[in-house]
Parts: C-alpha cells; structure tokens; sequence
C-alpha cells in the first residue's frame, strides 16, 4: 500500500527480483560516512553509520539493525536467511549469524543497490500543514505515507494563544484541527502529500468534516512558502477541472499550537481503526 519511487533496471533486478549485485562493485562498499542507511525503494531507515563494519566480502555489512526496520525470511534456496525492507519487501540480502566478525556475531549482507544514504545532520526535513477535519484519523492515514518522518496534530490559524482542546472545541478561537507533517524531500514532495490530503477527507464540504460541523473542523492548507501555495493552487485548479466542488481555503502559514499528548498517534496508542477517514484515489 506504500507509494514507492520508480527503480532503474538494476535496482528491479535486485531490490524486486532478489538479485545479487556483483561483489566489490557497489557504491557504499567501503562508505564510511556518518549517517543513516534508507530502503532505495520507499525511503524507511535500516541501518546507522554505527552499524557498518568491513567484512570482506565483497558487500556493505552492517551487525545491528534500526529496531523494526528489517525483517527476515528463509531464503527460496532453503537454508539462507533473506532480509528485506519491513515497510516495503523490498530485497536487502540476507543475514548471517556466529561468523564471529564482530561483538554482535551477525553480518547483514547488504547491496549498495538496496539501499540510499542521509548524510548526518545534513538536512532538515521540510514542513506542511494541512486541516481536513478530526485530527486523529488525518494523522493516522498522512504518518504511513513514504517519506513522512514525523507528523503532529494541533491547532493553527485562531487568534488565542495557548489554545486547548475544550477552548477549540467550542467553536469561538478561530483555530482550524492541523496536522503539522515533516517530510523528507528527497523521498516525496509536498505536491505528493497534498493529493493524498485531498484523497482522504471530503474537500467539497463547506460547513466542517462529515458529522463533525464547526469552524475547528474546515479543510485548509496553510502554505510554507509561494511554491507550496501554488502547488496547492494546481491541484484545486486540476480537482475542479474534474467536476469536484472544492471548499478547502489556502492561507498562509500560522503559528501551530501542538495538542495534548493524548490526541498524538491516537488511533495506534488506541488500536482502533479511524471512521472519519479514507483514502479514495483522485489523482
Ligand atoms: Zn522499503
């Protein structure tokens, strides 16, 4: 369910078809920079700097993983462990355990192909704000997006300061429900978040979200910048091409007041699934 970026013919072969590129070839072989390791595919983080080692053979190795961000299989060839990416599947190689290399007594194999590379503290994530409706299930639908580092709901674009949630339920501070969402621009872009905002929630309704009806509850994006306002402004311009009426305001942006801790990842610490939420696809 994961959008994923376009491979080359290479990076098909081995991160698809579990492929093998040649030893001694690949890029990040004998890369000793300090950073963090990506899927090629879907941008999730693997591995740290820390984790890489030099063992010879001919591949990246790497003797730790980022918690939950690789998982293993038996390999097709019945006694190889494969690995591959726990977002997307996409095929990493395969790990080996009691080699004694290292402390850790476990070598992840990797391909160069498999994977990218985020120089650290070389860049800042970009920033969106988005308001369509009940916080909680926007959150949950944008945090699973590819390329979304991290996502917070709050309140935006009222005029009282340190706004609550009982004082923005009432209806009278002006504030919008947001979801505030740092993305990494090399992996997706604010054009590719946008649509999915549109696809989730009803932008033809003028009066609020579904049965959720008030001021807190309108569908706006407030802008970073001119190129997300016009970014912003084609797509409206591309949905009522379609015959779509489209309620959602563009507006600058607005200072963002976070929300209680118990509105963050509501539906995860819940476990429940969101109502007010879908996605359909438009674009
Ligand atoms: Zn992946």
């Amino acid at each position: 369910m994961q959008e994923k970026r376009p491979l080359t013919a290479e990076e098909e072969r081995v991160i698809i078809h579990r492929g093998t590129e040649m030893p001694f070839t690949g890029k990040f072989l004998k890369h000793k920079e300090k950073g963090t390791y990506t899927c090629r595919r879907c941008g999730a983080e693997l591995y740290r700097s820390e984790h890489k080692f030099d063992s010879g053979c001919g591949w990246p190795a790497f003797d730790d993983e980022i918690a939950g961000a690789v998982k293993r299989k038996p390999d097709p060839d019945g006694h190889r462990v494969e690995i591959v990416c726990a977002a997307c599947d996409g095929h990493l190689g395969h790990v080996f355990i009691g080699e004694g290399l290292t402390d850790k007594n476990l070598r992840h194999c990797v391909n160069s192909v498999s994977l990218a590379f985020v120089p650290a503290g070389s860049k800042k994530n970009a920033e969106a704000i988005f308001a369509a409706g009940c916080f909680w299930g926007v959150e949950h639908l944008m945090k699973q997006a590819p390329g979304v580092k991290a996502t917070q709901v709050g309140y935006a674009g009222g005029h009282l300061e340190n706004p609550d949630y009982r004082s923005v339920c009432s209806g009278t501070t002006g504030h919008l429900e947001v979801i505030r969402v740092e993305f990494d621009e090399t992996v997706t872009s604010f054009e590719t978040l946008a649509k999915l905002f549109f696809e989730i929630h009803d932008f033809s309704q003028a009066d609020g979200q579904g049965p959720d009806i008030g001021e807190q509850y309108l569908s706006a994006i407030f802008y970073a910048d001119d190129a997300q306002k016009a970014a912003a402004e084609k797509l409206i311009s591309q949905l009522k091409g379609m015959g779509h009426q489209v309620a959602t305001t563009l507006r600058p942006t607005a200072k963002f007041w976070p929300a209680e801790d118990y509105h963050q990842n509501y539906y995860s610490k819940t476990g429940k699934a969101p109502y007010c939420h879908i996605r359909r696809k438009i674009f």
